[in-house]
């Protein structure tokens, strides 16, 4: 590749993501995808006419820069009903473009050069780019893709000088692991001890499974005052291709948010947010989700029985997590790429998601997908000669 004397790549060790690279791979041998995040099912009719209504109605040029009044609001009432903690429309809730802004905006605004953020991996890859291009430094929390619980003292024993920030995500994306009550509170306390920001990315807040409930940092005071709460209506209505998210901040971190989110893309795509905030009144139409996907979790975990996997069940999130260790030796990356190829299946190597070189024995397995497709995704990895 040509580059001007001029040109100093940012992120020299970047490529393009694992999601991109296996979707296409997917394509190229018309395997069945499993592997990037998204629904192979479509969005409701109802959200579709919504979206129609307001294109036709001529709600169709620059919302305002935060977000459309109507949408903030209705994101101020469903936070509030399920969290306690009351975000003001006006001063405190931004929509952006999906969580994937939001969490870059959040993080260029606490991260100067130089600055500390404590990322927990395996970790969504967009996190520790936008660390990097702001000059910041992620320091990483390792834990196994089947991990039980945080090593909260582990996590201590990284907070130094230099830490500006946590950086969480629950239910997680991959391991499908839900963090508890205890586990928000002890972040709290340590936020609290050491003066530190948190950016909580709960993009899969509705999608959480046996019975669990989804601890949200807005819903402890001491985490609500110092967070940057990411959210996403892709994963909740069927639609990762509108891109709509939002950030919840308190007002003086809101401020400084916006000084970014203006300038970046000043505002987001119109007649979408109208449908939304108009479909977000009727609370049934997200809280009907864990279910829905529970049975599919639950339909793909039966169809691989069998075959030799080990599994912890997702406790939250569209993922499975299937360790293939006592059945083979071979590299992730390379196994992902010759299921695809020879035995018609895709998935994410798991070691996609750490900052190292690793040795887990783990693909991830989106299970996003109509029951059909999923009980064929489990046929094909039952063909799978090892
Ligand atoms: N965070 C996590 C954990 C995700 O899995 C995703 C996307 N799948 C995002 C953030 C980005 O969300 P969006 O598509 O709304 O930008
Ligand atoms: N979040 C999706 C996943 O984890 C992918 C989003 C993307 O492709 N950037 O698969």
């Amino acid at each position: 590749m040509h580059f001007t004397s001029r040109l100093k790549s940012k992120l020299p060790n970047i490529g393009t993501t694992i999601f991109t690279r296996m979707s296409k791979l997917a394509e190229e041998y018309q395997a069945l995808n499993l592997s990037q995040g998204f629904p192979e099912f479509d969005c409701s009719p109802d959200l579709q006419r919504l979206v129609d209504k307001y294109i036709r109605s001529g709600k169709n040029q620059y919302a305002p820069m935060a977000g459309v009044m109507p949408l903030r609001e209705a994101i101020s009432k469903k936070t509030y009903e399920s969290t306690g903690r009351e975000y003001h429309p006006e001063t405190e809730i931004t929509i952006t473009s999906g969580a994937t802004e939001a969490l870059y905006v959040a993080i260029t605004t606490i991260v100067n050069p130089g600055d500390e953020v404590i990322v927990f991996e395996p970790a969504y890859d967009s996190y520790v780019p936008a660390i990097e291009l702001c000059g910041g430094i992620p320091i990483f929390v390792t834990l196994d893709p089947q991990y039980d619980s945080i090593d909260w003292k582990a996590v201590a024993s990284k907070i130094s000088e230099k830490t500006v920030a946590i950086l969480i995500n629950t239910p997680h994306n991959p391991t499908g692991n839900v963090w508890s009550q205890r586990d928000l509170q002890t972040l709290a306390e340590l936020a609290e001890k050491y003066d530190l920001h948190v950016i909580s990315d709960e993009v899969y807040e509705h999608i959480i499974f046996d019975g669990s409930s989804h601890i949200s940092a807005a819903s402890i005071p001491a985490l609500a005052s110092r967070t940057f709460l990411c959210g996403s209506f892709g994963k909740t209505f069927h639609t990762t291709g509108w891109k709509l998210g939002y950030c919840l901040a308190p007002a003086a971190l809101t401020t400084e948010f916006r000084k970014i989110h203006q300038f970046l893309v000043f505002s987001v795509v119109t007649p979408f947010q109208f449908a939304v905030a108009e479909y977000l009144l009727e609370p049934g139409h997200y809280l009907k989700l864990s279910d829905f996907y529970q049975q599919k979790r639950d339909l793909f975990l039966q169809a691989v029985e069998g075959i030799g996997f080990t599994a912890k069940p997702a406790e939250g999130t569209f993922f499975q997590n299937l360790s293939y260790q006592s059945l083979s030796d071979e590299n992730d990356v390379s196994l992902a790429e010759r299921l695809t190829r020879e035995f018609k299946i895709a998935s994410i190597p798991v070691s996609a998601f750490y900052s190292q070189p690793v040795q887990f024995k783990t693909l991830r397995f989106c299970f996003a997908k109509n029951d059909e497709t999923l009980l064929k995704g489990a046929e094909y990895l039952q063909k799978v000669i090892w």
